[in-house]
């Protein structure tokens, strides 16, 4: 069996603790705010990165590379990811999720020797959110903040991001979701016919290329 990866934007357990790092800010989230990634690549290279279709369309449009180049479906032995997890589809032969390839340790789009992303335009919108968790109430207030953990992240604490920045990160990630977890649910619930990972693609709306 396969050494497990964790998935970036799934339900997975925290490895790394941070919280040790912290700077005092007034309101108990703002300290969030100074999170500095140092490009270590480690969440590039350590985790699996699902993706959804939107995604894929922006990927596609920005390299002109087809989604088959890209794409990959992992199943149970390759993520560390809760069995009742909504990103599970159901293939003929297993259950599978969605996300970029890796080559060998890595995103494919890494950059090996520099830790750059080759794709940092198109990036899947998970990618962009890593790694703060937050919750707004309906008035856009913090209800909570955090920094994921399933990565050893050696970060700094004197960036400087916005709350609108991460508000609206968040809020394109969960608009784009919830389409594709309908998708999901849609197709997992349909009767007879193949399930592959082409006829998914192609459920999708992704035309096989040749
Ligand atoms: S693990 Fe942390 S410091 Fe390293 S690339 Fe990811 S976010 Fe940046
Ligand atoms: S798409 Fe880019 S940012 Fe996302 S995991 Fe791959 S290399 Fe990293």
């Amino acid at each position: 069996m396969q050494a497990q990866l964790n998935l970036i934007g799934a339900n997975i357990s925290f490895l790394w603790n941070l919280d040790r790092f912290l700077p005092n800010m007034s309101q108990p989230w703002e300290k969030y705010l100074k999170f500095r990634c140092t490009g270590c690549g480690n969440c590039c290279r350590e985790t699996v990165v699902c993706i959804t279709d939107e995604d894929i369309r922006r990927i596609v449009a920005g390299t002109g590379q087809s989604p088959q180049q890209f794409v990959k479906f992992f199943t149970r032995d390759e993520v560390a990811m809760s069995h009742n997890d909504p990103l599970w589809l159901r293939f003929d032969k297993a259950r599978v999720v969605m996300g970029l390839r890796k080559i060998r340790d890595r995103c494919i789009f890494l950059d090996a020797p520099s830790n750059l992303c080759n794709i940092y335009e198109y990036r899947p919108v998970t990618c962009r959110d890593h790694p703060v968790n937050v919750s707004f109430s309906d008035t856009g207030a913090v209800v909570k903040m955090s920094l994921s953990r399933i990565v050893k992240c050696p970060h700094a604490w004197d960036g400087n991001i916005s709350k609108r920045e991460v508000r609206r990160a968040q809020s394109v990630n969960e608009r784009y979701e919830k389409s594709y977890l309908a998708k999901v649910r849609a197709w997992n619930q349909r009767k007879g016919g193949t399930k592959t990972a082409a006829s998914f693609l192609s459920y999708l709306g992704f035309v096989a290329s040749h």
